[in-house]
């Protein structure tokens, strides 16, 4: 099978990190990114070689200003590619849906975007077979994919019942400079469940999740406390043992002495060009077993986290890969995801 041809649609936080993702596989192909606007963005976009379109025709004098050269308009972009990966604010990617169907490419949306704007809503670790040769799939949110790599490992190991978790969320990503709260612990929404629950159970049908979250004023991460009720007991040998299989996660010791966020970040500074953290990050002495219950504290890398699932959905809907563990297993050797990348 030729290599998929990849457009990326929106160019910052998610859709960067995806491009980026997608130009070191070798059975894909990046053929550019629509941007909007002719910023530092796109100046280093130009400079890494990465054709550049835009939305309509109106801005291409403003990149050309500016020394970037343009490739073409979205249209021309979707002419030219087999599948595309919507990273736009939530709700555009829902506007662009008829634009991507008329032009019969596949499409990756976001978890900003709602259930319906795809056929499938998608985490690897839990429904990668629903994806294959689906026209259209929504990788979750990051505060979903980190709770479903959880709950869908604990699920094939031990069985899941039921989970409870409370979602402490970072207010805004680091480049952010106009986003809040700067002084407040905002209830995400004062009443319960948080929309996590509901987009969880997009994925994950049968195991019964309730949410309740919290925005706080830092950009480095969010932080869960989950609770859940599995279909027997367990050891905590047993629990320990499946999360340390599992790809994607990474148990941190105590002997790490992190105990922050900031620690982790820190951290992975000096072991990853960009400090990102695909990884779902549990505290193992934060985990606890009693019975047929296990509660456990995890972080999440808001940035990066959906990055690795983006690249599977790829090979998901383009039928270029049936197998979950072998797509998983390209993606985490490429992107050096996985504890032995990490810096323990
Ligand atoms: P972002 O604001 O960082 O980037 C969106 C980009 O799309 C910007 O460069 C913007 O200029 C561009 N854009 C805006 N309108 C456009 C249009 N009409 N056509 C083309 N490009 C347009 O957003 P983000 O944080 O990368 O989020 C993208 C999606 O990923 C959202 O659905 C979001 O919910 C989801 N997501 C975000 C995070 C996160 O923490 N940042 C994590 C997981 C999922």
């Amino acid at each position: 099978m030729a290599a998929p041809r990849v457009g990326v649609v929106g160019y910052g936080t998610i859709g960067r990190r995806v491009a980026e993702a997608v130009s070191l596989q070798s059975d894909m192909h990046l053929e550019g990114v629509v941007k909007t606007r002719p910023d530092y963005a796109a100046i280093q976009a130009a400079m890494r070689g990465i054709d550049i379109y835009v939305p309509g025709g109106g801005e291409a004098e403003r990149f050309e200003a500016n020394g970037i050269r343009v490739r073409g308009t979205i249209g021309d972009l979707l002419e030219r590619v087999d599948v595309v990966v919507d990273a736009t604010p939530a709700g555009v990617g829902s506007k662009y849906k008829g634009l991507y169907s008329r032009y019969g490419v596949r499409q990756v949306y976001q978890g900003g975007e709602p259930p319906e704007v795809a056929k499938v809503s998608f985490s690897s670790l839990c429904n990668y077979g629903e994806a294959v040769g689906a026209d259209s799939v929504r990788v979750v949110s990051c505060n979903t994919t980190g709770l479903l790599r959880l709950i869908c490992t604990l699920d094939r190991a031990l069985g899941v019942r039921r989970v409870w978790a409370f979602i402490v969320r970072r207010a805004a990503d680091p480049g952010e400079y106009k986003k809040g709260p700067i002084n407040s612990i905002v209830l995400d929404p004062p009443k319960t469940p948080s929309h996590h629950a509901r987009d969880a159970k997009t994925v994950l049908r049968d195991v019964d999740v309730e949410t309740a979250a919290v925005v706080v004023p830092t950009t480095l991460m969010h932080v869960h406390y989950v609770r859940l009720k599995l279909s027997r007991e367990a050891s905590l040998g047993e629990v320990m043992e499946a999360l340390s299989e599992a790809p994607r996660i990474v148990l941190l010791p105590g002997r790490a002495g992190i105990k922050s966020t900031a620690q982790l970040v820190e951290a992975a500074r000096f072991s990853r060009p960009r400090a990102d953290i695909p990884e779902l990050i549990v505290f193992e002495e934060s985990i606890s077993v009693r019975g047929d219950e296990v509660s456990l504290i995890q972080a999440v890398h808001q940035e990066s986290i959906v990055v690795p699932e983006n690249i599977d959905a790829i090979r998901a809907v383009t039928g270029l890969e049936a197998s979950a563990e072998r797509s998983i297993a390209l993606t985490d050797e490429t992107l050096r995801i996985g504890r032995k990348h990490f810096f323990l």
